[in-house]
């Protein structure tokens, strides 16, 4: 699991930047970019950014058939 930002959400505020405990977080062409590498899934980020472009990916649960007693 990595944070990930969604490039038409993100208004170029760095705040992310700021943020990260890792220096994880770069501008590219005045959006956010995150090195998956360095990234320490603190979920810092995410609640800084205002505009919610940053999200995560979680591994994706299998679900359960339901049962039948
Ligand atoms: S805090 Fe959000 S809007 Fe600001 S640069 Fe980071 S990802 Fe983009
Ligand atoms: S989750 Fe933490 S370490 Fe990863 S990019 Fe966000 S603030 Fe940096």
């Amino acid at each position: 699991m990595s944070a990930f930002v969604i490039e038409k959400l993100c208004r170029g505020c760095q705040r992310c930047v700021r943020t990260c405990p890792n220096g994880a977080i770069s501008m590219e062409l005045s959006l956010a970019v995150v090195d998956s590498s360095k990234c320490l899934d603190c979920e810092e980020c995410m609640e800084a950014c205002t505009h919610r472009a940053i999200h995560f990916k979680r591994k994706k649960s299998k679900k359960k058939s339901p049962r039948i007693l």
